[in-house]
């Protein structure tokens, strides 16, 4: 079992570890990492990993095995691969990766202003896309103005550990409808945002920045109508255009 460091802190863009195995499909398994796996739409790391000479190991995506405690590092074609027990360096994009976090942070702003049940989300480096089952109709210069206070209103961001039970007896936490919070895994990660969760506190196992100031200009690119009850929402970075 890889011990996922990004859990607790998701600004630590470098880390050492032992490789515990190679799988087939040339994805690395090792003690614990810093790299993201793809789940709950936003997408797995891409990076490096640093061998003792020096040499650099490249990483193309960051998946799950065939559970959710196997983390693979996907070794991008033409890279060599490290020996077992092997001690790496790890290093990932950080750039993208603090993209992704703000586009995440992003979203789960954007779920405030807008409290329907969620039924898709993808998050990217450019434009992240939230689905909301919900018929009414939207400006999206206004949710951009409500969103764009929460940013700049400087929310702190923080992590919260909750047992399933206790989810279980607070099912109105979960805004997702199709994607459950990750179970067996032991606790589950509450995202709060601001002082006691005053804004918003919903599980989620992604990464995130700490103050909402951090996710900088944001807007609302694109409101399209997704059959009778569902809007698909475009977050984009930068100020809305005129
Ligand atoms: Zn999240």
């Amino acid at each position: 079992m890889t011990e996922t460091l990004f859990r607790q802190d998701a600004y630590l863009s470098a880390c050492e570890a032992h490789v515990i195995d190679v799988d087939p499909r040339r994805g690395i398994i090792l003690d614990k990492t810093c790299f993201y796996a793809t789940s709950g739409g936003q997408p797995g790391d891409i990076g490096f990993l640093e061998r003792e000479d020096g040499s650099k190991i490249e990483i193309s995506d960051t998946i799950h095995g065939e559970t959710k405690d196997i983390i693979l590092h996907i070794v991008a074609d033409g890279s060599a691969l490290p020996e077992k027990g092997e001690k790496l360096v790890l290093h990932i994009d950080w750039q993208r990766r603090y993209k992704l976090m703000r586009m995440h942070t992003a979203c789960h702003l954007l779920s405030v202003i807008c409290p329907f049940p969620i039924t898709g989300a993808r998050v990217g480096e450019d434009e992240s896309r939230i689905d909301f089952d919900m018929s009414e109709t939207v400006d999206k210069v206004e949710t951009t103005k409500q969103m764009m206070n929460l940013v700049k209103e400087n929310h702190t961001i923080f992590n919260q550990w909750i047992t399933e039970a206790e989810l279980d007896a607070n099912p109105t936490l979960v805004k997702s409808k199709n994607v459950r919070p990750p179970r067996g895994l032991g606790d589950i990660r509450l995202v709060c945002i601001g002082e006691d969760s005053a804004i918003d506190s919903q599980p989620c196992g992604g990464t995130h920045v700490a103050e909402t100031q951090e996710v900088g200009d944001i807007h609302i690119g694109k409101i399209e109508k997704k059959g009778r009850e569902n809007r698909r929402f475009r977050i984009r970075f930068g100020k809305i255009p005129n």
